[in-house]
């Protein structure tokens, strides 16, 4: 069954379409080439691994930044293919041939394996003989697809002790959305009409089954925590699994001085993350790359998970005295990530407490 998954996995990376998507998020790729071109002494001369490689646009940015090889690992057998023809025609294969039958020598080997089945005696790479492994894996709320537990696999076996992992940090951030985030104002009035039974459908569905779209930064009512943060270097899978507590207070309005006095509906919690190029290697030019609501939007947009009923919030404790119904000066919530049983997919489930000033 996980052969299947795994090729099913793959078949999805063999259209053109996906790999033009993710090319196109500038974000996205201008934070790999920032930190590829712009940190000289990380990548001239060393020794590369691209785990993934698809195209293999980041191998060819480590190709121009002077990296001596550049070993691009791809699963997919079509863009293995594909990422081997791109690098001949830019006259970067290594070994290549030019049409015109000289040889060419660039640095650039794709080899065609899922990187846990690399045959290391053919493609002659020694254990731990890697300078920087870098790879872009992230998928929708940073851990769908699973695809990390590849990358840490990679590092264990191929980089050097003390070699560079790209990027090196990841951070899953948390915070509460309001009714504007959610379909029911577009549904409350349709040309005059009151279509709010189709809004309220949508938003039961929505406590079921996560949504990835992007939020207005606007439509955030609370503060933001940290939910987890990994790093690359020190990382298990098994860290992959957690559970992890936040505690979210009602956002002040900066714009209109205060919300003291008001009460705003939480409708849900949103999801993101970040990871980082950080100064431990990327000396020169560290880089981040921001997937929140504040920043400029990627194709991974962000995580949506909407509550069966709406918590409501305050900042006013004298309001949030009383026990059950009265507003909550703070959300608690525990949060749990883990694998699903599907292999790639993912199961994340919420518990709630709203606490009122008197902390019940
Ligand atoms: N590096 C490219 C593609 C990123 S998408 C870019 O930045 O545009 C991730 C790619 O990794 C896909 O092409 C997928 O087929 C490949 N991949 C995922 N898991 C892999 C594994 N375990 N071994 C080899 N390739 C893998």
């Amino acid at each position: 069954e996980i052969k299947n998954i795994n090729k099913n996995y793959f078949n999805s990376y063999s259209s053109f379409g996906i790999h033009r998507d993710m090319i196109s998020d500038k974000v996205r790729t201008d934070a790999y080439r920032q930190a590829i071109l712009e940190n000289p002494s990380l990548l001239r001369n060393a020794v590369v691994m691209d785990v993934g490689c698809g195209t293999g646009i980041l191998s060819l940015f480590a190709a121009q930044a002077g990296a001596s090889r550049v070993i691009a690992v791809e699963a997919s057998d079509k863009m293995a293919a594909v990422a081997t023809e791109i690098a001949k025609d830019n006259s970067l294969l290594r070994n290549g041939v030019f049409s015109e039958g000289s040889q060419q020598n660039g640095v650039i080997e794709v080899i065609q394996a899922m990187v846990e089945e690399i045959d290391n005696a053919t493609n002659q790479i020694p254990p731990q003989s890697v300078d920087v492994l870098f790879s872009e894996w992230m998928g929708y709320c940073l851990l769908y697809e699973s695809m990390l537990t590849s990358v840490l696999y990679a590092r264990d076996k191929w980089l050097k002790p003390g070699g560079a992992i790209l990027p090196d940090t990841a951070t899953m951030f948390v915070a509460g959305f309001g009714k504007g985030a959610t379909s029911i104002p577009f549904w409350e009035n349709v040309y005059g009409f009151n279509m709010a039974c189709i809004g309220r459908e949508v938003v039961e569905d929505a406590a079921r089954v996560p949504i990835i779209d992007v939020i207005d930064s606007c439509d955030i009512v609370t503060t933001t925590k940290v939910l987890q943060a990994f790093d690359l270097v020190t990382m298990q899978p098994k860290q992959m699994d957690f559970t992890a507590e936040v505690e979210l207070e009602q956002k002040l309005n900066n714009s209109t001085g205060s919300t003291l006095d008001d009460i705003t509906w939480c409708y849900g919690l949103v999801l993101w993350f970040e990871t980082g190029f950080t100064e431990r290697f990327c000396r020169e030019k560290p880089v981040m790359l921001s997937t929140s609501p504040y920043d400029p939007s990627t194709h991974w947009s962000q995580t949506i998970l909407t509550f069966r009923e709406p918590v409501p919030m305050t900042s006013n404790k004298v309001a949030a005295v009383g026990g059950k119904d009265c507003p909550a000066v703070k959300i608690q919530s525990r949060i749990s990530i883990v694998r699903g049983s599907q292999h790639r997919s993912i199961d994340i489930s919420i518990e709630l407490k709203g606490i009122g000033s008197d902390g019940q």
